[in-house]
């Protein structure tokens, strides 16, 4: 069992403030429930000393030339690339997805987003002139970054490459279900020498601890990935003192197969994205909209598809769906398929036991699709994060907008067609931050973020780096006339 017992602070490795700690947070494996690591359970106290730690070094780190920046990045850019089987065993460890897609999206990705700001500062435009004025953009200040444990890494790297690449200075509080994680990114850091309290890493309970780095009066900014109910708390007590606040939040995101899509392409690949990381990813498509007319033949397919996923062991050769992270997101999700099958949708594959041939001690849930899913249900307006898809038919394509519109959520969507044209036709109409047309990629160049209750602002791209710089003008006197 691991055992961690230190913050990573001013450069150092420290105990907690509290002279014998506030004790620690156990770390549960999600393939058989036992204890897999413990960490430090931090507060106020630790919070301050985080802090005050990146405060001190901000000045200087600001006032850093862009490419002594950039140099860092790519050091810890290769110090992830050489981790990499390390840090995906871990990530499996600590929250089940299965272990060569870690490799490839829970370390890949992250390792990319700190080389992709390492190069984008070579020419970003931190000044321009406009008029008489002068415009310069400087790094907004203290960052405190919150994240989720679903795609744990990937989801530090966008804040804290982004805003490192700025001049910010950062405290993180990961998530305490995933975090062990975020103690090897310290670690990396520290290794490429970037100045102290530059970076400084705390853990601990988010009303706790996170609430303590959001209320602080030296914090400039907090950047929060997690649930829209977290998050509105956040954006709450930050404003007491102003902060600027950017949320990356949940999400009920719908795929629209159109009547001239290839069907047993589209509703594949939307069982794929929905089922990926089993279905905890905050863009999964969780609705998957087909015409009327065509339930019969989308239903089967999906079926087919649910059946030929392999849940079990995520270290296993051949695993295709991992447990769910913790037993309380087990729980919330078996009890949604109960409230599924109970407002009477109908239930074509999967269910609330446990899937066959796993370990019943881990927190699997079995591939489960709902039919003929009713678009004002809690089936279809509640995120569920696992692996449940409902099925809901439409009447026409602007019946199939009002649906896909048709919930607080805006982060993601899909559509599907013959023609990438038809499909981007349909995609303008939806009030979301991402749509993937035809199945395009994920793109990390790209603006990642939400519209409605999905949350305020953009990770990723150069949109990424916009989110953690003031702009400032400076007025010059024009030139006296000859
Ligand atoms: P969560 O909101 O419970 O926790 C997220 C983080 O916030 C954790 O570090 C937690 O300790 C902290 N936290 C909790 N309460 C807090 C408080 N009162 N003050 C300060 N910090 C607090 O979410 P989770 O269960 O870890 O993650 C799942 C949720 O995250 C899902 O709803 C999912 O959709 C969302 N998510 C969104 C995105 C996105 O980019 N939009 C990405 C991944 C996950």
């Amino acid at each position: 069992m691991e055992q961690r017992t230190q913050f990573y602070i001013g450069g150092l490795w420290v105990n907690p403030v509290a002279p014998s700690g506030n004790g620690s947070i156990e770390v549960f494996s999600p393939t058989d429930g036992a204890l897999l690591a413990t960490i430090p359970q931090g507060d106020a106290a630790d919070a301050d000393a985080a802090v005050m730690a990146a405060r001190s070094a901000f000045a200087a780190w600001s006032a850093t030339p862009a490419a002594e920046r950039a140099a860092y990045l790519k050091k810890i850019q290769e110090g992830l690339k050489a981790r990499t089987d390390e840090i995906a065993r871990t990530i499996t460890l600590e929250m089940g997805m299965p272990y060569k897609m870690s490799q490839r999206i829970q370390v890949g990705s992250p390792t990319a987003s700190f080389g992709m700001y390492s190069k984008m500062l070579a020419d970003f435009p931190f000044e321009e002139r406009v008029g008489n004025s002068k415009v310069v953009r400087e790094a907004v200040g203290v960052v405190v970054a919150i994240t989720p444990w679903n795609y744990p890494l990937h989801q530090i790297a966008a804040k804290v490459a982004a805003a490192l690449a700025t001049g910010c200075t950062v405290v993180l509080k990961p998530s305490e279900v995933a975090p062990l994680n975020a103690f090897q990114l310290a670690e990396i850091i520290d290794a490429a020498g970037v100045p102290a309290g530059v970076f400084n890493l705390v853990t601990g309970y988010g009303p706790v601890i996170g609430e303590a780095l959001v209320t602080h009066p030296e914090v400039d900014m907090v950047s929060f990935t997690g649930s829209t109910r977290a998050g509105t708390r956040v954006s709450e007590l930050a404003s007491a003192t102003i902060k600027r606040v950017a949320l990356e939040l949940g999400g009920k995101s719908a795929a629209i197969i159109l009547d001239d899509a290839d069907f047993k392409v589209a509703v594949k690949a939307v069982i794929g994205n929905c089922y990926l990381n089993s279905g905890q990813t905050c863009t999964a498509h969780t609705r998957m909209l087909v015409p009327a007319s065509r339930y019969d033949e989308a239903a089967k397919l999906a079926v087919e598809a649910a059946q030929a996923y392999r849940p079990g062991d995520p270290l296993a050769e051949g695993t295709t769906l991992g447990p769910l992270a913790s037993k309380m997101q087990q729980d919330r999700v078996r009890d949604y398929i109960g409230k599924g099958i109970a407002e009477g949708a109908a239930l074509l594959t999967g269910g609330a036991d446990l899937p066959a041939g796993v370990n019943s001690a881990g927190y699997y849930v079995a591939p489960t699709i709902f039919g003929r899913v009713k678009p004002d249900s809690i089936l279809a307006q509640e995120e569920i994060f696992g692996p449940v898809l409902s099925i809901i038919t439409y009447s026409d394509e602007d019946d199939a907008v009002r649906i896909a519109n048709g919930t607080v959520y805006g982060l993601a969507g899909g559509v599907w067609s013959a023609s990438d044209e038809h499909a981007e036709q349909v995609a303008r109409r939806l009030r979301t931050g991402q749509v993937e047309i035809n199945g395009g990629p994920f793109n990390i160049y790209a603006p990642f973020g939400g519209y409605k209750q999905s949350g305020n602002g953009r990770e990723l791209g150069k949109y990424g780096l916009e989110e953690f710089l003031e702009y400032k003008a400076m007025q010059f006197r024009p030139a006296p006339k000859a």
